[in-house]
């Protein structure tokens, strides 16, 4: 049980996490935040190559591994979870951030925004958790945190794929923290409302007011309130939290 009197220790210091599409955006946040408590974080990108390094150059106190890895690849996830156990020892923490967006009305969609938009956001999850939850499992103890979306429970014109996938995430929250909890791994998401990124640059300029009048903050959000909500789901601050789906949007959902 938790002493209400003793000051609050995060117990993030020395453990490791392995953070997906860290390179930018809401994931170099995450990167930043966790490392910044102590932790020893690597993360993945795709293919920006001078964005991955930014994160590495303008940290040079912190404990930050990049790895070049496409999430769609699974041997490769394997690969990267392995290399990174070998290297630090084990594994903390996932938080499975890296994610695309293919908006557009559903008759238009082609095949190829589909696949690209299950196959990263879905099957990239799929990919990081079955790699990581071994290690996981044989140290009964452990983090996911997924990054989903407001687009998985409020409907939004011309977002049908990435809506569909995101609800898919959040229901795979929830059978994984079934599956394993008994092994006192706690398995979360974090659904973002539109934060300021390059990702909802194009939408945010189509929108002009109309999205922030609807948010009851009336503002967008900035990267690090998600990576400070990612921050409180790893720590030992939620250690009876486990199955849910956490809205960081400003109250958009509502
Ligand atoms: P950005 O587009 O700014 O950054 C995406 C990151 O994911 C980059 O690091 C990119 O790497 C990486 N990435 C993309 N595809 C792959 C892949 N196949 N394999 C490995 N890494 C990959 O996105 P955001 O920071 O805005 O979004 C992060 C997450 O938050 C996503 O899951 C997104 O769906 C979710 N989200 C974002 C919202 C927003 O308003 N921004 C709202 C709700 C949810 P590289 O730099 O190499 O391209």
């Amino acid at each position: 049980m938790s002493d209400t009197t003793a000051p609050i220790e995060p117990g993030l210091s020395g453990k490791n996490a392995l953070v997906t599409g860290g390179s930018r955006g809401i994931g170099r946040a995450i990167v930043e935040r966790l490392a910044s408590s102590g932790m020893d974080v690597t993360f993945t990108y795709v293919s920006n190559d001078e964005a991955a390094k930014a994160v590495i150059d303008e940290n040079p106190d912190l404990k930050i591994t990049a790895v070049k890895v496409d999430v769609r690849d699974s041997d490769a996830a394997r690969q990267c979870v392995e290399d990174m156990a070998d290297r630090v020892g084990t594994i903390d923490v996932l938080v499975n951030n890296a994610g695309v967006v293919r908006d557009n009305l559903l008759p238009m969609l082609e095949d190829d925004d589909l696949k690209a938009v299950f196959e990263t956001n879905i099957e990239g999850v799929f990919n990081f958790c079955r790699a990581a939850v071994p290690f996981m499992m044989s140290k009964r103890s452990g983090r996911i945190i997924n990054i989903s979306s407001v687009s998985g429970e409020k409907g939004g014109r011309g977002q049908t794929n990435y809506a569909a996938s995101k609800g898919a995430i959040n229901a795979f929250t929830k059978s994984l923290a079934v599956e394993l909890g008994r092994r006192k791994i706690l398995v979360n998401a974090v659904a973002p409302g539109v934060i300021e990124t390059e990702m909802s640059q194009e939408v945010r300029d189509l929108a002009g007011d109309e999205i922030t009048s609807n948010i009851v903050l009336k503002r967008y959000g900035q990267p690090s309130e998600i990576a400070n909500a990612v921050w409180f789901l790893c720590s030992d601050l939620s250690s009876y939290i486990t199955g849910q789906v956490l809205s960081v949007d400003g109250g958009f959902k509502m």
